[in-house]
């Protein structure tokens, strides 16, 4: 019989009653170190007091208003994007894969709106990942996501991972955009080197392509900038935003300059949920610390150790873990072990770590970890590694 929850995930045996900072506790009260942060979704860690005070606040006043009124919150935290990045504009969505949809739905009005409606191709990269909506599994391609639900929105052309080459020869007079996650999160925490994603800009300014960048994962704070291409030094021309955003609270956005969003008028896109009051109250509330300087010298500070200590990890398991990766606090563990056994492994310990593609166990921690969780959780990892060992001998 088919569960009550339709079956599209492997759950582990776990169930949370309540979070508070890094940690998650189950109902017994045992307590696991949260290195995993819902998928880089908790940026502030679990019920931070100024996330919980702005929900509160804002529950108690206004929760939904239809898109059809001003709402002041959105207009806030559009404001404060447009400030702190290259964007000159943004919508707002209520997830990373809607997000998605509006990237490329804007990339392609772009062209048709400036007279060259056959440029509708989006060049995309193999290993990277979406979402799940239709546009966002095209995007991917890979078979896991698409095998049985085609037919396929079309116009995505599918890229090996670093190849310069086939990028400059995918690129023709049918290509409306290139999309391109800074950093792989699903891929197994891939990043695109600095000079890669600069020579793509170069690319795309040459062939007049607009690039879009999934910042979804290692956007707001995660890699130590409050936008991963920071480090490259470069700027896309639209940008996708979600998880870390709204701290928990289910919250996207589209990013992107004047010239990009020029197609998209009124009537064009829209969202019931998207935008409104309570969701932009808490992104407002995470947006203030994450993009304080102090607040992101001090996620530098803390990556630094976290990967000197990981370093250590590796030398003295060199039978379970590979290589570290990864920028930040968006850091991957290549495993020689296999990656599932050592995330089980992990939650023997009372450690929470997500697994990933290439064999990968992700670290993902909350933005606020202290220098002592850090220590705990090398500690635990090194137990579950050791418990690993001891198991294969
Ligand atoms: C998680 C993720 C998405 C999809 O976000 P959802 O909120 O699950 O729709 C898209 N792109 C990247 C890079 C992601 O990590």
């Amino acid at each position: 019989m088919i569960p009550s929850v339709l079956p599209t995930y492997n759950r582990a045996p776990l169930s949370f009653v309540k979070g508070e900072g890094s940690w998650l506790f189950e109902a017994d009260g045992r307590r696991f170190l949260d290195l995993g942060a819902g998928i880089a979704v908790n940026a502030l860690g679990h019920a931070h007091p100024a996330l919980v005070d702005a929900i509160n606040t804002q529950a108690s006043q206004l929760w939904h208003v239809s898109n059809l009124y001003q709402i002041p919150q959105q207009q806030e935290l559009a404001d404060t994007l447009v400030d702190s990045t290259f964007a000159d504009t943004a919508f707002f969505t209520n997830s990373g894969t809607e997000s998605c949809e509006l990237a490329v739905k804007m990339a392609r009005k772009y062209w048709h709106d400036k007279g060259q409606p056959e440029r509708t191709e989006i060049v995309t990269f193999e290993g990277s990942f979406h979402g799940r909506s239709s546009a966002g599994i095209a995007a991917a391609g890979s078979e896991k996501m698409t095998n049985g639900f085609g037919p396929l929105l079309p116009g995505f052309t599918h890229l090996a991972f670093g190849d310069h080459d086939a990028v400059r020869a995918a690129i023709t007079d049918k290509t409306a955009a290139v999309l391109i996650e800074p950093i792989q999160g699903e891929g197994g925490i891939r990043p695109v080197p600095d000079q890669c994603l600069k020579g793509l800009r170069d690319l795309c300014d040459e062939t007049g392509t607009l690039l879009i960048f999934d910042e979804v994962q290692c956007g707001v704070g995660r890699t130590g900038k409050l936008f991963a291409h920071e480090w490259a030094g470069i700027t896309p021309d639209i940008m996708m935003v979600a998880k870390g955003i709204g701290g928990g609270f289910p919250l996207g956005a589209v990013l992107a300059t004047e010239d990009a969003a020029s197609g998209m008028t009124a009537g064009t896109h829209g969202s019931t949920y998207g935008g409104n009051p309570l969701g932009c109250a808490v992104g407002n509330a995470v947006l203030k610390i994450v993009k304080d300087p102090a607040f992101l010298d001090d996620v530098n500070r803390k990556a630094g150790l976290l990967r000197q200590k990981l370093e250590g990890l590796i030398a003295a398991h060199p039978d379970v873990f590979d290589s570290v990766r990864g920028q930040g606090l968006m850091l991957g563990l290549k495993c020689k072990a296999t990656n599932v056994d050592v995330v089980q492994a992990g939650y023997a310990e009372g450690l929470l770590t997500v697994p990933a593609a290439d064999n990968v166990i992700r670290l993902l921690p909350a933005l606020t970890i202290t220098e002592d969780e850090i220590a705990e959780a090398t500690h635990r990892l090194d137990k579950a590694a050791t418990s690993l060992s001891q198991k294969a001998a």
